[in-house]
């Protein structure tokens, strides 16, 4: 009786060594490693990990591993997707309020998939996804499905519903007598502690309030919760340890989201020199969208490089240089969504475009998003980090737009495109 027992665990034993995955030695002529570029580097990566990197004959190579190496190419770790909605797709396709109102959510989360898919394959390895526009939790639904290996996709932190003020979000323009859905859940004063718990409960990892919104007089975007709302939403969350965070855009939402302890404001488009710099003081990072307002004022008609660039845009270029000037720190997320997913590199271009330069546009979509999201294993190629790495031909420090030349996506130590 007993010896079958014996073979039976000498065999899985030896199925163990067996799948035991072979490592990858990977090179390229450039190694930006989520901080500095090297020359002549090697990577070794391990099961999930990163084990060694350094000047090649400093990183052995194990005789069994598996060797990567790209002709004119730049290694990387994965990108981060800073302000991503994969349950929206882009607005020209369908707009934003019919996607909300009569797509099921059933539909929108399979279209996501394939959103989440996109994403992954474009080297974007990890996403912020910032609320699912009406379409519940499937956000967290579709987190568990990529975590367990059943779809691919990038790791994701997800904000389930979001949080609006009453009477502020869309959609709008019904008659009062019908019940209309909104975007995002609403909630006002105490209740906002109970929506906040509930949230979590659900699955958010992170809140997300709109400090502002079009609903002034003229339907301008103007401040909707009062400072004590924000920081009543700001207190509850914390206790869990999730951050907050705004959509903002006028000056009064962001100073309010600041004081509150919002930890990033998304959009900040009227934002000032002198907000930008309160931003900085009170280690508030900004997440400036730059990809969605460029889709939207096309999307309005603007034939870009046909003609001149419209007044947003121009106003958002300004503010944007305000930003660079205050030193506030920014992150790469381009409300990806409004336009298509697997586009995410749009946002850098654009960052580049606007006057950042590009070795911070990468950090931004590296090693700073990662840092800002608390994330401290992933955003840098080190020894230990995560396996989330990418390779693209050419050089993205020469032309950003090589970021576009996806040739190897690895995330998690399990290759996704080689
Ligand atoms: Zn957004």
């Amino acid at each position: 009786m007993k010896l079958p027992l014996l073979v039976l665990l000498s065999l899985t034993f030896s199925n163990v060594e067996a799948q035991d995955p072979a490592p990858y030695y990977i090179t390229a002529d450039h190694i930006f490693d989520g901080e500095v570029t090297h020359e002549g580097w090697a990577v070794l990566v391990k099961g999930n990990t990163i084990i060694s990197t350094g000047p090649k004959e400093k990183v052995p190579m194990p005789t069994n591993s598996i060797k990567i190496n790209y002709s004119n190419s730049t290694l990387m770790p994965g990108l981060i997707e800073g302000h991503s909605h994969l349950l929206l797709y882009p607005y020209n396709i369908t707009d934003w309020d019919t996607q909300v109102l009569k797509e099921t959510d059933s539909y929108r989360t399979a279209r996501a998939t394939v959103h989440a898919r996109n994403t992954l394959m474009a080297g974007f390895t990890t996403a912020r996804d910032l609320g699912t526009e009406g379409a519940g939790y499937s956000d967290v639904a579709l987190k568990r499905a990529i975590n367990e290996g059943v779809i691919p996709g990038p790791r994701l932190m997800v904000a389930g519903r979001a949080i609006v003020s009453t009477g502020s979000y869309g959609p709008k323009g019904y008659d009062n007598d019908m019940h209309v859905m909104l975007g995002a859940e609403p909630a006002d004063g105490n209740a906002l502690i109970r929506v906040v718990r509930d949230q979590i409960g659900k699955g958010a990892d992170i809140i997300k309030v709109y400090a502002d919104y079009r609903w002034g007089i003229n339907n301008e975007a103007m401040p909707t919760f009062s400072i004590e709302e924000l920081k009543l939403i700001v207190e509850t969350s914390k206790s869990s340890g999730r951050p907050v965070v705004a959509h903002s855009s006028t000056i009064e939402g962001m100073r309010r989201s600041i004081l509150a302890g919002i930890e990033t404001i998304e959009h900040g488009d009227d934002g000032t020199l002198e907000i930008f710099q309160l931003m900085k003081e009170k280690n508030v990072a900004l997440c400036p969208t730059l990809a969605a307002g460029d889709a939207i004022a096309q999307y309005r008609g603007w034939k870009k490089g046909v003609e001149s660039e419209p007044e947003k845009i121009k106003r958002k270029r300004e503010s944007f240089k305000a930003a660079l000037q205050s030193g506030v720190t920014i992150l790469a997320g381009g409300d990806v969504g409004v336009f298509a997913h697997g586009e995410n590199v749009r946002e850098l271009e654009l960052m580049a475009d606007y006057g950042m330069p590009v070795s911070e546009v990468l950090k931004s979509a590296t090693s700073v998003n990662a840092k800002v999201f608390h994330l401290n294993n992933i955003g840098l190629i080190k020894e230990g980090m995560l396996a989330d790495l990418l390779i693209v031909s050419g050089d993205p420090f020469k032309n950003i737009s090589d970021l576009r030349k996806t040739k190897f996506v690895m995330k998690d130590g399990v290759v996704y495109r080689n």
